[in-house]
Protein backbone atom coordinates (compact mmCIF):
# COMPACT_ATOMS: atom_id res chain seq x y z
CA UNK A 1 0.00 0.00 0.00
CA UNK A 2 1.27 3.36 -1.01
CA UNK A 3 1.20 6.62 0.90
CA UNK A 4 -2.26 8.25 1.19
CA UNK A 5 -3.81 11.37 0.64
CA UNK A 6 -7.31 12.90 1.94
CA UNK A 7 -7.14 15.19 -1.45
CA UNK A 8 -4.23 14.40 -3.99
CA UNK A 9 -3.77 17.33 -7.00
CA UNK A 10 -2.39 15.82 -10.28
CA UNK A 11 -0.33 18.46 -12.39
CA UNK A 12 0.19 22.56 -11.68
CA UNK A 13 -2.17 23.72 -13.82
CA UNK A 14 -3.79 26.83 -13.76
CA UNK A 15 -6.83 25.92 -12.07
CA UNK A 16 -4.60 23.95 -9.28
CA UNK A 17 -2.38 27.08 -9.36
CA UNK A 18 -5.77 29.80 -8.12
CA UNK A 19 -6.99 26.72 -5.96
CA UNK A 20 -3.50 26.71 -3.91
CA UNK A 21 -3.17 30.43 -3.65
CA UNK A 22 -6.71 30.64 -2.60
CA UNK A 23 -5.40 28.03 -0.11
CA UNK A 24 -2.14 30.29 0.87
CA UNK A 25 -4.04 33.27 0.87
CA UNK A 26 -7.15 31.98 2.80
CA UNK A 27 -6.39 29.16 4.87
CA UNK A 28 -10.06 28.60 6.43
CA UNK A 29 -10.93 27.72 2.92
CA UNK A 30 -8.40 24.66 2.50
CA UNK A 31 -10.47 21.00 3.17
CA UNK A 32 -9.03 19.22 6.35
CA UNK A 33 -6.83 16.56 6.18
CA UNK A 34 -3.41 15.64 4.05
CA UNK A 35 -3.40 17.19 0.77
CA UNK A 36 -0.50 16.18 -2.11
CA UNK A 37 0.22 18.05 -5.26
CA UNK A 38 2.08 15.82 -7.79
CA UNK A 39 3.44 17.82 -10.33
CA UNK A 40 6.40 16.45 -13.03
CA UNK A 41 8.54 19.79 -12.83
CA UNK A 42 9.00 21.76 -9.23
CA UNK A 43 7.63 24.83 -11.43
CA UNK A 44 4.64 26.25 -13.35
CA UNK A 45 5.30 27.30 -16.48
CA UNK A 46 2.94 30.46 -17.90
CA UNK A 47 2.50 29.65 -21.93
CA UNK A 48 1.20 33.41 -21.97
CA UNK A 49 5.00 34.68 -21.03
CA UNK A 50 6.34 31.53 -23.23
CA UNK A 51 6.61 33.68 -26.80
CA UNK A 52 8.36 37.03 -24.97
CA UNK A 53 11.04 34.55 -23.25
CA UNK A 54 11.74 33.16 -26.52
CA UNK A 55 12.24 36.64 -27.87
CA UNK A 56 14.19 37.67 -25.19
CA UNK A 57 11.91 40.09 -23.71
CA UNK A 58 11.84 38.06 -20.17
CA UNK A 59 14.40 36.18 -18.17
CA UNK A 60 13.60 32.23 -17.08
CA UNK A 61 12.57 33.31 -13.47
CA UNK A 62 9.65 36.15 -15.00
CA UNK A 63 7.55 33.22 -16.72
CA UNK A 64 7.53 30.57 -13.70
CA UNK A 65 5.86 30.51 -10.39
CA UNK A 66 7.84 27.80 -7.73
CA UNK A 67 5.82 25.56 -6.31
CA UNK A 68 7.76 24.90 -3.62
CA UNK A 69 6.83 28.09 -1.76
CA UNK A 70 3.24 28.12 -3.17
CA UNK A 71 2.97 24.43 -1.62
CA UNK A 72 4.68 25.92 2.23
CA UNK A 73 2.39 28.42 1.83
CA UNK A 74 -0.78 26.01 0.95
CA UNK A 75 -0.23 23.33 3.59
CA UNK A 76 -0.09 21.05 0.64
CA UNK A 77 2.83 18.23 0.79
CA UNK A 78 4.75 18.87 -3.14
CA UNK A 79 5.64 15.66 -4.52
CA UNK A 80 7.53 15.46 -8.13
CA UNK A 81 6.76 12.79 -10.05
CA UNK A 82 5.36 12.13 -13.43
CA UNK A 83 1.46 10.45 -13.78
CA UNK A 84 1.76 7.51 -15.62
CA UNK A 85 -1.71 5.72 -14.60
CA UNK A 86 -4.80 5.66 -12.80
CA UNK A 87 -7.22 3.32 -11.43
CA UNK A 88 -10.01 4.92 -10.23
CA UNK A 89 -11.44 2.15 -8.53
CA UNK A 90 -9.39 1.57 -6.63
CA UNK A 91 -8.42 5.22 -5.77
CA UNK A 92 -4.78 5.04 -6.77
CA UNK A 93 -2.78 6.94 -8.93
CA UNK A 94 0.63 5.58 -10.58
CA UNK A 95 4.04 7.71 -10.09
CA UNK A 96 6.30 6.38 -12.99
CA UNK A 97 9.29 5.85 -10.53
CA UNK A 98 6.90 3.00 -8.98
CA UNK A 99 5.39 5.08 -6.25
CA UNK A 100 1.56 4.02 -5.99
CA UNK A 101 -0.63 7.56 -4.64
CA UNK A 102 -3.68 6.30 -2.61
CA UNK A 103 -6.78 9.17 -2.17
CA UNK A 104 -10.35 9.60 -0.83
CA UNK A 105 -10.28 12.79 -3.28
CA UNK A 106 -8.13 13.49 -6.40
CA UNK A 107 -8.11 16.08 -8.87
CA UNK A 108 -6.49 15.97 -11.85
CA UNK A 109 -5.16 19.58 -13.77
CA UNK A 110 -2.34 17.64 -16.50
CA UNK A 111 -2.59 19.93 -19.82
CA UNK A 112 -2.17 17.99 -22.94
CA UNK A 113 0.17 17.12 -25.39
CA UNK A 114 0.52 18.34 -29.06
CA UNK A 115 -0.21 16.04 -31.27
CA UNK A 116 3.03 15.11 -33.15
CA UNK A 117 3.33 12.79 -36.95
CA UNK A 118 4.72 9.73 -36.94
CA UNK A 119 8.65 9.57 -37.52
CA UNK A 120 10.48 6.80 -39.22
CA UNK A 121 14.28 7.33 -39.53
CA UNK A 122 16.23 10.01 -38.30
CA UNK A 123 17.90 12.95 -39.52
CA UNK A 124 14.81 15.37 -38.22
CA UNK A 125 14.08 16.46 -34.57
CA UNK A 126 10.56 16.74 -34.06
CA UNK A 127 10.56 18.72 -30.69
CA UNK A 128 6.57 19.85 -29.00
CA UNK A 129 6.40 22.57 -27.20
CA UNK A 130 5.01 20.87 -24.28
CA UNK A 131 6.78 19.94 -21.35
CA UNK A 132 7.64 23.90 -21.26
CA UNK A 133 10.87 22.87 -19.67
CA UNK A 134 11.77 20.63 -22.38
CA UNK A 135 11.42 22.76 -25.27
CA UNK A 136 13.59 25.61 -24.07
CA UNK A 137 16.30 23.32 -22.89
CA UNK A 138 16.28 21.77 -26.09
CA UNK A 139 15.32 25.20 -27.80
CA UNK A 140 18.40 27.34 -26.05
CA UNK A 141 20.70 24.20 -27.65
CA UNK A 142 19.49 24.71 -31.07
CA UNK A 143 19.82 28.89 -30.47
CA UNK A 144 23.82 27.89 -30.40
CA UNK A 145 23.73 26.86 -34.26
CA UNK A 146 20.53 28.42 -36.13
CA UNK A 147 19.47 26.44 -38.53
CA UNK A 148 16.02 26.54 -40.46
CA UNK A 149 12.51 25.34 -38.57
CA UNK A 150 9.28 24.33 -39.36
CA UNK A 151 6.42 24.90 -36.79
CA UNK A 152 3.08 22.48 -36.93
CA UNK A 153 0.50 23.87 -35.95
CA UNK A 154 -1.49 27.77 -37.32
CA UNK A 155 -3.25 27.65 -34.27
CA UNK A 156 -2.20 30.55 -31.93
CA UNK A 157 0.71 29.51 -30.24
CA UNK A 158 1.84 28.42 -33.56
CA UNK A 159 1.43 31.89 -34.65
CA UNK A 160 2.95 33.78 -31.50
CA UNK A 161 6.00 31.10 -31.31
CA UNK A 162 6.91 31.84 -35.29
CA UNK A 163 6.48 35.77 -34.32
CA UNK A 164 8.97 35.30 -31.73
CA UNK A 165 11.27 33.55 -33.54
CA UNK A 166 11.99 34.56 -37.19
CA UNK A 167 14.40 37.35 -36.26
CA UNK A 168 16.42 34.02 -34.58
CA UNK A 169 16.31 32.26 -37.74
CA UNK A 170 17.82 31.75 -41.27
CA UNK A 171 14.05 30.89 -42.13
CA UNK A 172 11.02 29.60 -41.07
CA UNK A 173 8.13 28.01 -42.22
CA UNK A 174 4.74 27.66 -40.54
CA UNK A 175 2.36 24.25 -41.38
CA UNK A 176 -0.91 24.29 -40.62
CA UNK A 177 -3.75 21.47 -41.19
CA UNK A 178 -6.63 24.26 -42.15
CA UNK A 179 -6.78 27.89 -42.32
CA UNK A 180 -4.37 30.01 -40.46
CA UNK A 181 -6.00 31.27 -36.74
CA UNK A 182 -9.08 28.61 -37.60
CA UNK A 183 -11.87 29.06 -35.11
CA UNK A 184 -10.70 32.65 -34.74
CA UNK A 185 -12.89 35.83 -37.12
CA UNK A 186 -11.33 35.80 -40.57
CA UNK A 187 -9.80 39.37 -39.84
CA UNK A 188 -7.36 38.14 -37.02
CA UNK A 189 -6.20 35.08 -39.73
CA UNK A 190 -5.46 38.65 -42.40
CA UNK A 191 -4.20 40.55 -39.55
CA UNK A 192 -1.85 37.39 -38.51
CA UNK A 193 -0.78 36.65 -42.17
CA UNK A 194 0.36 40.24 -42.79
CA UNK A 195 3.11 40.04 -39.64
CA UNK A 196 3.84 36.76 -40.51
CA UNK A 197 4.42 37.95 -44.53
CA UNK A 198 6.63 40.95 -42.96
CA UNK A 199 9.00 38.45 -40.61
CA UNK A 200 9.18 36.36 -43.91
CA UNK A 201 7.75 33.02 -42.41
CA UNK A 202 6.54 30.83 -45.27
CA UNK A 203 3.12 29.83 -44.17
CA UNK A 204 1.51 26.86 -45.93
CA UNK A 205 -2.15 26.25 -45.25
CA UNK A 206 -4.66 23.52 -45.35
CA UNK A 207 -1.19 21.65 -44.93
CA UNK A 208 -2.06 18.83 -42.63
CA UNK A 209 1.83 17.20 -41.40
CA UNK A 210 1.26 13.27 -41.02
CA UNK A 211 4.33 11.56 -41.35
CA UNK A 212 8.47 12.57 -40.79
CA UNK A 213 10.30 10.92 -42.91
CA UNK A 214 13.95 11.09 -42.77
CA UNK A 215 14.31 14.68 -43.54
CA UNK A 216 11.04 15.47 -44.87
CA UNK A 217 7.91 16.25 -43.77
CA UNK A 218 4.84 15.06 -45.05
CA UNK A 219 1.24 15.52 -46.01
CA UNK A 220 -0.78 12.79 -47.91
CA UNK A 221 2.37 11.11 -49.31
CA UNK A 222 3.87 14.52 -50.41
CA UNK A 223 6.70 16.28 -49.48
CA UNK A 224 5.84 19.56 -47.99
CA UNK A 225 9.35 20.61 -45.98
CA UNK A 226 12.79 19.35 -45.97
CA UNK A 227 15.13 20.26 -42.78
CA UNK A 228 16.62 18.75 -39.72
CA UNK A 229 14.52 20.70 -36.53
CA UNK A 230 10.76 21.24 -36.69
CA UNK A 231 8.82 22.08 -33.12
CA UNK A 232 5.33 20.71 -32.79
CA UNK A 233 2.94 23.11 -31.72
CA UNK A 234 -0.49 21.49 -32.99
CA UNK A 235 -3.42 22.31 -30.71
CA UNK A 236 -4.00 19.88 -27.69
CA UNK A 237 -3.76 16.20 -27.82
CA UNK A 238 -5.28 14.08 -25.01
CA UNK A 239 -2.72 12.32 -22.44
CA UNK A 240 -2.80 8.52 -23.69
CA UNK A 241 -2.47 7.22 -20.26
CA UNK A 242 -5.25 9.18 -19.05
CA UNK A 243 -7.40 8.05 -21.58
CA UNK A 244 -6.97 4.50 -21.27
CA UNK A 245 -7.54 4.31 -17.09
CA UNK A 246 -11.31 3.53 -17.32
CA UNK A 247 -12.91 7.24 -16.73
CA UNK A 248 -15.57 8.37 -18.92
CA UNK A 249 -13.47 10.17 -21.91
CA UNK A 250 -15.05 12.30 -24.95
CA UNK A 251 -14.06 10.93 -28.35
CA UNK A 252 -11.19 12.74 -28.04
CA UNK A 253 -9.83 11.04 -25.15
CA UNK A 254 -10.33 13.87 -22.66
CA UNK A 255 -11.89 13.38 -19.23
CA UNK A 256 -15.45 14.04 -19.35
CA UNK A 257 -16.85 16.09 -17.01
CA UNK A 258 -19.72 17.49 -15.11
CA UNK A 259 -20.95 21.06 -14.34
CA UNK A 260 -19.48 20.79 -10.65
CA UNK A 261 -15.96 19.87 -12.27
CA UNK A 262 -16.28 15.86 -11.46
CA UNK A 263 -15.48 13.04 -13.70
CA UNK A 264 -18.72 11.80 -14.95
CA UNK A 265 -18.38 8.22 -14.27
CA UNK A 266 -16.20 9.07 -11.08
CA UNK A 267 -17.60 11.32 -8.94
CA UNK A 268 -14.59 11.39 -6.40
CA UNK A 269 -12.26 12.57 -9.02
CA UNK A 270 -12.54 16.43 -10.71
CA UNK A 271 -10.48 16.93 -14.20
CA UNK A 272 -9.94 20.91 -15.11
CA UNK A 273 -8.07 22.66 -17.86
CA UNK A 274 -6.98 20.66 -21.21
CA UNK A 275 -7.47 17.55 -19.63
CA UNK A 276 -10.71 17.94 -19.24
CA UNK A 277 -14.25 17.61 -21.91
CA UNK A 278 -17.13 20.06 -20.94
CA UNK A 279 -19.25 21.35 -23.62
CA UNK A 280 -18.45 25.36 -24.76
CA UNK A 281 -15.61 25.27 -22.93
CA UNK A 282 -12.08 25.15 -25.22
CA UNK A 283 -9.04 24.04 -24.34
CA UNK A 284 -6.70 27.42 -23.74
CA UNK A 285 -5.68 28.54 -20.28
CA UNK A 286 -7.87 31.21 -19.85
CA UNK A 287 -10.88 29.38 -19.30
CA UNK A 288 -8.41 26.68 -17.05
CA UNK A 289 -8.10 29.96 -14.89
CA UNK A 290 -11.65 30.44 -14.56
CA UNK A 291 -12.54 27.07 -13.35
CA UNK A 292 -9.99 27.65 -10.74
CA UNK A 293 -12.47 29.16 -7.87
CA UNK A 294 -15.41 26.82 -8.33
CA UNK A 295 -12.92 23.70 -7.92
CA UNK A 296 -11.63 25.64 -4.59
CA UNK A 297 -14.72 25.63 -3.61
CA UNK A 298 -16.12 22.01 -4.40
CA UNK A 299 -13.08 20.30 -3.31
CA UNK A 300 -13.75 21.77 -0.05
CA UNK A 301 -17.68 21.12 -0.32
CA UNK A 302 -17.50 17.40 -1.29
CA UNK A 303 -15.73 16.18 1.34
CA UNK A 304 -17.53 18.22 3.70
CA UNK A 305 -20.85 16.91 2.79
CA UNK A 306 -21.96 20.96 1.55
CA UNK A 307 -23.69 21.44 -1.27
CA UNK A 308 -21.52 22.17 -5.06
CA UNK A 309 -21.37 24.56 -7.35
CA UNK A 310 -21.28 24.62 -11.16
CA UNK A 311 -19.17 26.35 -13.00
CA UNK A 312 -20.68 27.97 -16.01
CA UNK A 313 -17.86 28.80 -19.20
CA UNK A 314 -18.25 32.15 -19.94
CA UNK A 315 -19.79 32.98 -23.24
CA UNK A 316 -16.40 35.03 -25.09
CA UNK A 317 -13.06 35.11 -23.95
CA UNK A 318 -10.20 37.71 -25.24
CA UNK A 319 -7.96 36.28 -27.50
CA UNK A 320 -4.16 38.12 -27.45
CA UNK A 321 -1.26 37.29 -29.41
CA UNK A 322 1.78 38.24 -28.98
CA UNK A 323 3.47 39.65 -31.98
CA UNK A 324 6.89 39.46 -31.48
CA UNK A 325 8.11 43.34 -31.38
CA UNK A 326 6.63 44.46 -28.25
CA UNK A 327 3.14 44.52 -29.64
CA UNK A 328 -0.32 42.35 -29.80
CA UNK A 329 -3.36 41.33 -32.08
CA UNK A 330 -6.55 40.90 -30.41
CA UNK A 331 -10.15 39.78 -30.73
CA UNK A 332 -13.15 39.97 -28.81
CA UNK A 333 -16.72 39.29 -29.46
CA UNK A 334 -15.57 39.15 -33.51
CA UNK A 335 -13.55 42.16 -33.59
CA UNK A 336 -10.09 42.16 -34.02
CA UNK A 337 -7.43 44.86 -33.23
CA UNK A 338 -3.78 45.05 -33.10
CA UNK A 339 -1.26 47.09 -31.82
CA UNK A 340 1.39 48.41 -29.16
CA UNK A 341 -0.98 49.41 -26.90
CA UNK A 342 -2.15 46.04 -26.74
CA UNK A 343 0.93 44.26 -26.36
CA UNK A 344 1.71 46.84 -23.18
CA UNK A 345 -1.20 45.47 -22.34
CA UNK A 346 -0.57 42.02 -22.56
CA UNK A 347 2.27 41.79 -20.53
CA UNK A 348 0.39 44.12 -17.75
CA UNK A 349 -2.25 41.00 -17.74
CA UNK A 350 0.35 38.52 -17.95
CA UNK A 351 2.86 40.07 -15.08
CA UNK A 352 -0.35 40.21 -12.89
CA UNK A 353 -0.68 36.36 -13.29
CA UNK A 354 2.60 35.72 -12.31
CA UNK A 355 2.54 38.73 -9.49
CA UNK A 356 -0.77 36.90 -8.03
CA UNK A 357 0.71 33.48 -7.57
CA UNK A 358 4.45 33.88 -6.91
CA UNK A 359 4.22 36.47 -4.79
CA UNK A 360 2.72 34.48 -1.98
C1 LIG B 1 3.20 28.99 -26.92
C2 LIG B 1 1.86 28.90 -26.27
C3 LIG B 1 1.20 30.06 -25.92
C4 LIG B 1 -0.07 30.00 -25.34
N1 LIG B 1 -0.66 31.17 -24.99
C5 LIG B 1 -1.88 31.14 -24.42
C6 LIG B 1 -2.52 32.36 -24.04
O1 LIG B 1 -1.97 33.46 -24.22
N2 LIG B 1 -3.76 32.28 -23.47
C7 LIG B 1 -4.38 31.07 -23.27
O2 LIG B 1 -5.50 31.04 -22.75
N3 LIG B 1 -3.80 29.91 -23.61
C8 LIG B 1 -2.56 29.91 -24.18
N4 LIG B 1 -1.97 28.72 -24.53
C9 LIG B 1 -2.65 27.46 -24.25
C10 LIG B 1 -2.38 27.10 -22.82
O3 LIG B 1 -1.00 26.86 -22.61
C11 LIG B 1 -3.08 25.83 -22.36
O4 LIG B 1 -4.39 25.78 -22.83
C12 LIG B 1 -3.11 25.86 -20.85
O5 LIG B 1 -1.78 25.82 -20.38
C13 LIG B 1 -3.86 24.69 -20.29
O6 LIG B 1 -3.81 24.83 -18.91
P1 LIG B 1 -4.01 23.63 -17.94
O7 LIG B 1 -4.35 24.26 -16.64
O8 LIG B 1 -4.96 22.64 -18.49
O9 LIG B 1 -2.62 22.86 -17.87
P2 LIG B 1 -1.12 23.32 -18.04
O10 LIG B 1 -0.93 24.77 -17.80
O11 LIG B 1 -0.64 22.75 -19.34
O12 LIG B 1 -0.42 22.56 -16.84
C14 LIG B 1 -0.35 21.15 -16.76
C15 LIG B 1 0.55 20.80 -15.61
O13 LIG B 1 0.55 19.41 -15.42
C16 LIG B 1 1.88 18.92 -15.30
N5 LIG B 1 1.88 17.57 -15.83
C17 LIG B 1 1.60 17.17 -17.10
N6 LIG B 1 1.64 15.84 -17.19
C18 LIG B 1 1.94 15.38 -15.94
C19 LIG B 1 2.10 14.09 -15.39
N7 LIG B 1 1.96 13.00 -16.13
N8 LIG B 1 2.37 13.99 -14.07
C20 LIG B 1 2.50 15.09 -13.29
N9 LIG B 1 2.36 16.35 -13.77
C21 LIG B 1 2.09 16.48 -15.07
C22 LIG B 1 2.72 19.89 -16.10
O14 LIG B 1 4.05 19.90 -15.64
C23 LIG B 1 2.00 21.21 -15.81
O15 LIG B 1 2.47 21.79 -14.62
C24 LIG B 1 -0.69 28.74 -25.11
C25 LIG B 1 -0.03 27.56 -25.46
C26 LIG B 1 1.23 27.64 -26.02
C27 LIG B 1 1.92 26.35 -26.39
Amino acid sequence: MGEHFDLLLAGAGHAHLGVLRQWAVNPKTRPAGHIGLLSADAHAWYSGMLPGLLRGRYALEQCRIGLTELCTAAGVELLLGQACGLEPAAQQLQVSDGRQLQYRYLSLNLGSQPLAPTQYGSGLELLPVKPFSAFIARWQRWQQQPQPLAILGGGAAGVELALALAPQLPALSLLTAGNLLDGHPPALRKRALAYLGKAQVVVQEHCRVDEAQGQHLLSAARVVWRGNRAVIASGASALPWLQACGLACDNQGFVSITASLQSSSHPTVFAVGDCASLAHTPHNGVYAVRQGPVLAHNLAALSEQRALRTYQPQRRALALLATGDGGALASWAGLTFEGQLLGRWKDHLDQSFMRRHGNI
